[in-house]
């Protein structure tokens, strides 16, 4: 049995064995104390060993923090307060020992060493709980649109395109780098290579989505994405997960109907499925608040602010609306933003904070972006300026969600694949979608991480994903 259902049970002096690895070992010769966690729940199960057992001290020697051990013994109601059952322990076998040099001893580690243990690093009570976390809301985003009738829909990780241009990619080759073939002016011959042309590793898998769902209705994707962002932010991972509903005869106000009620549902089903996970990382960042000075300190608690988010509609207003507000906020006045905000901008982190988290205080959809800076499938308003594009923001994550409706009508778009530069030759197949059978169709993408970023109340991207990839580290 596991801990989370050995914790459940009536204590009736049944007999138990909790496989797991020990957090604490604590008392004297007359009786210790062992906490022994399985991750399985944030929950540590005591096991209490008595003097007067058979247990041999040579044995009890080993359980150490760190050691990973099978303690058989009664089950009864705890003694001690903290707990409502504990193990008297009657046998104990330790299958895998832990001296003192075991970095994950009990006290407050920061999130950078931590990081440089990130093969250890789950045998935190923080990144169990995060990681529980992450899985539930995974398996919500599933049950989701499973539910609602869209197929998951497998997209490729290694691509021919870069039509989206949505951020710098990594090259996948067979090639000798050192030597690869060249053609007669130079270059190199990728038609000798592997796939025999330039591939790379996907930045979306929206374009082919959109095949899908100009067939299947209702698709998602929610698959491995790369990009070779070097900016070292909080917020950007070389490799994150992504997921991209793409429907058929869904408009703007559609795509934002379903953005908001999709990401309500899956916080709604992390408050109801990990509310041990997310009451042990909330009293983590309120003990992390009282060292910050007032005013840096967050208006609303975790499961607070988890509830205001799903029990609140999200504003939604224009992008020209949000320059306005922009233009007329304080920190625009008095000169305190470090960007400039005029109409045709894209929007700095520092503007999008400022209306989710000052002006508004709850989500925020914005929409109708500038074409300038928008990706070429967007579909085109009727002004010929702006694109029916969405953002969703989140307060403390910034963008959360981008997505749009996209342009369905073929010359529009071949016209707009010229423009940004693109060979409509490389895209072909995405074109030909607009020339049998098109249909109105929007989709989004939502970053996971930044959702489980949110979610978690975690300040940095690196420690919501088990094995973060950012500019110069891939150890583990
Ligand atoms: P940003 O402006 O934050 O870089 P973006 O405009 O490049 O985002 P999109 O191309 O619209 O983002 O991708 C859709 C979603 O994927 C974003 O809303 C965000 O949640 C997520 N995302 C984008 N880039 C990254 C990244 N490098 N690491 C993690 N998540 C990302
Ligand atoms: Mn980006």
């Amino acid at each position: 049995m596991q801990i989370k259902e050995i914790l459940t049970q009536t204590p009736a002096e049944q007999e138990v064995t909790v496989k797991g690895w020990v957090r604490t070992k604590r008392g004297q010769a007359a009786v210790t104390f062992i906490a022994i966690n399985d991750g399985s729940t944030i929950h540590n199960i005591q096991a209490v060993v008595e003097g007067n057992n058979n247990i041999n001290e040579e044995t009890l020697k080993l359980v150490t923090t760190g050691a990973c051990v099978a303690v058989t013994g009664k089950l009864i109601a705890s003694q001690g307060s903290g707990q409502a059952v504990e193990v008297k322990a009657e046998k104990i076998e330790v299958y895998g020992t832990a001296d003192e040099t075991f970095p994950m001893q009990p006290k407050r580690h920061s999130m950078e060493f931590l990081r440089e243990k990130a093969h250890l690093r789950f045998r935190t009570n923080t990144f169990g709980a995060i990681f529980r976390i992450r899985h539930n809301l995974a398996f919500a985003i599933n049950k989701y649109f499973n539910d609602k009738g869209f197929f998951y829909l497998h997209t490729p990780i290694i691509t021919a395109s870069d039509a989206e241009g949505a951020g710098e990619m990594f090259h996948v080759t067979t090639f000798d780098i050192k030597n690869p073939p060249k053609t007669e002016t130079g270059d190199i011959d990728y038609k000798e290579d592997f796939f025999g042309r330039e591939t790379s590793l996907t930045v979306s898998g929206q374009l082919e989505g959109e095949l899908g769902a100009l067939a299947l209705s209702k698709i998602y994707t929610f698959g491995p994405t790369f990009r070779a962002e070097n900016s070292n932010t909080t917020r950007h991972l070389a490799e994150f997960w992504m997921i991209e509903p793409e429907v058929a005869f869904y408009e703007l106000e559609d795509n934002m109907a379903l953005a908001e009620d999709f990401v309500q549902y899956v916080i709604k089903y992390a408050l109801e499925n990990c509310a041990d996970d997310l009451a042990f990382l909330e009293k983590r960042l309120l003990d992390e608040e009282k060292n910050k000075p007032q005013n840096e300190r967050s208006e609303m608690a975790l499961l607070e602010k988890l509830r205001f988010v799903v029990d609140n509609q999200f504003e939604r207003l224009t992008y020209t609306e949000a320059i306005e507000i922009l233009l007329k906020s304080k920190p625009h006045k008095e000169k305190k933003f470090q960007y400039p905000v005029e109409w045709g901008i894209d929007l700095q982190s520092e503007h999008e904070r400022y209306l989710v988290e000052k002006h508004f205080k709850k989500p925020v959809i914005l929409t109708n972006y500038p074409r300038e800076i928008k990706a070429f499938y967007m579909k085109q308003d009727a002004d010929g300026k702006t694109v029916r594009a969405m953002d969703v923001l989140f307060p403390g994550i910034g963008e959360i969600i981008g997505g749009s409706q996209r342009e369905d009508d073929y010359e529009k778009l071949l016209t707009r694949v010229k423009e940004v530069g693109i060979d409509p030759e490389n895209i072909w197949w995405y074109l030909e979608t607009r020339k049998f059978g098109s249909a109105p169709h929007a989709g989004f993408g939502l970053g996971f991480e930044r959702l489980v970023l949110f979610v978690t109340g975690m300040t940095n991207i690196r420690d919501v994903i088990p094995f973060p990839r950012t500019p110069k580290s891939a150890e583990f």
